[in-house]
């Protein structure tokens, strides 16, 4: 079976990293003094098999009815991992748009399970055909805001969605907190809808590994039965529930990552590109020149990594992380040389 490629990760210090939606900040302070404490807790014992500890402080900050309503990850992609595993059968079908979050394909391929793909309408809207399923279907994902694009579905749309499907809704939506809106409220009106969520990208949390699903309890506690008994080690569990209670910190954050994507956005418009309106923390662009491969090499070779994204029988384009503000001008300095090279 064909993998799925993450993007590159060079040893630290040698680019401008702007390629895995990778947060730029560093986690808040008490997530490090949280860590650092921890250290020196019990490490020769096995952690808290489904992290309580997180799950209180998050169904708090998110109000939530109770931690029963979440499922904690060794990341959101172990979270899809075991949504696939627990969804999908053997030549059973999933149903991912396209273009979007590729990983989903692998999922369904080590499952044995087939994937069907539905290509996006002009404007990143979903087709009618997209909501249709027959008996085979047994999941769909839908990132929100999706990737590569940075665009929203908006949640009276995802619950019409869900409300014509015979299956589950999975709302991936790792980059929500840098959206206007989420489909968090409509788990609670429907079994069939599922959020996924990360601490990987808002929370400036990525090497720590720590992900959660948002559902019904009923399903919450089905789903843990197929887990790994440990999948959230003590110190993530201890980084993430610190974390997840820093909201000042995040509302920071994000608002600094807008405001340079904001920017971003106009700067590469005033160069010529296409560029997608985003509501994640990074944005999708494509330039007339179609240079974009040749773009994405000569940024390599100045130290500057941006992702390079070619679809089949869809096209090519740039995805640009957002990053500080001085990273992200020298990238669009840096482009700006490249055009006028051509
Ligand atoms: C980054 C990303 C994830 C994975 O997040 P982790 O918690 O780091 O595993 C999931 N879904 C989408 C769409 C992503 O871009």
């Amino acid at each position: 079976m064909l993998p799925y490629t993450p993007g590159e990760q060079p040893p630290p210090g040698k680019f401008i990293k702007l390629n895995t939606n990778e947060n730029p900040y560093p986690p808040a302070e008490s997530v490090v003094a949280a860590i650092k404490n921890a250290a020196s807790g019990p490490l020769n014992r096995y952690p808290d098999p489904t992290a309580t500890l997180f799950r209180r402080a998050a169904a708090e900050t998110l109000g939530l009815p109770g931690p029963d309503w979440i499922l904690a990850g060794n990341g959101s992609d172990e979270i899809l991992t075991i949504l696939v595993r627990g969804f999908v059968g053997e030549g059973q079908k999933l149903r991912l748009p396209y273009p979007s979050y590729i990983l989903y394909r692998t999922l369904a391929d080590i499952q044995g399970a087939k994937w069907e793909q539905v290509p996006f309408l002009d404007g990143w809207h979903l087709p009618s055909v997209f909501g249709e399923g027959d008996r085979d279907l047994r999941l769909v994902l839908l990132p929100n805001p999706n990737s590569p694009s940075g665009t929203v579905v908006p949640p009276d749309q995802v619950e019409r969605l869900a409300a014509s499907l015979p299956c589950p809704l999975v709302v991936d939506e790792a980059y929500a907190d840098f959206a206007e809106f989420n489909c968090l409220d409509l788990v609670r009106k429907h079994e069939n809808i599922l959020v996924t969520r990360t601490l990987s990208k808002s929370y400036g949390l990525a090497g720590i590994r720590f992900g959660f699903l948002v559902a019904q309890p009923s399903l919450i506690a089905k789903l843990a039965n197929i887990k790994d008994s440990y999948n959230c080690d003590y110190l993530a569990t201890i980084a993430a529930t610190a974390a997840i209670s820093a909201q000042d910190w995040l509302a920071d954050v994000i608002a600094k990552i807008k405001a340079t994507r904001s920017r971003t956005e106009s700067r590469l418009r005033e160069m010529g590109f296409d560029v997608t309106p985003s509501q994640a923390n990074f944005v999708w662009c494509t330039h007339p020149s179609g240079r974009h491969e040749q773009l994405h090499e000569y940024l390599k070779k100045n130290q500057i990594l941006v992702r390079y994204m070619n679809f089949p029988d869809w096209g090519d384009g740039i995805r640009i992380s957002i990053g500080t503000d001085e990273q992200t001008e020298a990238c669009m300095m840096m482009i700006e040389r490249y055009l006028q090279s051509l």
